[in-house]
């Protein structure tokens, strides 16, 4: 848990994130859906600290080492919908749109950036 920080629902059933990111998630995904016709898809957002161990123990090629991972903050979500592909309408709209409302795709995550995870973005404000 992040002491002091509070942490808001923004959409999809029993997820959270950090409140300001919340808020501009939920401005993000109403974009989107006037564009696509649906809401932003996501498959993973805040992660506690157990979570992150547990996914690390599982995956370690797909997850960070726990404590540093920006889900545990509250500020990253996974995304599907088609953003989860890079090239597609979906991923390139969020390339372009997305920072515009603080949510970028972090440069590690691109292709060609070292752990390629196209369906992972944050909040940056
Ligand atoms: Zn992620």
């Amino acid at each position: 848990m992040i002491p002091g920080a509070a942490l808001c629902p923004f959409g999809p059933e029993g997820h959270v994130l950090r409140c300001d990111a919340a808020q501009a998630y939920r401005a993000l995904s109403e974009r989107f859906a006037r564009r696509f016709g649906e809401p932003l898809c996501v498959t993973d957002s805040y992660r506690t600290f157990d979570a992150q161990v547990d996914l690390y123990r599982r995956k370690p090629a797909l997850a960070a080492v726990p404590g540093t991972s920006n889900h545990g903050w509250g500020l990253a979500v996974d995304l599907c919908g088609g953003v989860e592909s890079f090239g597609t309408p979906a991923h390139r709209w969020m390339r372009a749109n997305a920072p515009a409302l603080g949510w970028v795709h972090p440069a590690w995550a691109r292709q060609g950036g070292g752990r390629e995870e196209p369906w992972h973005w944050e909040y940056t404000g």
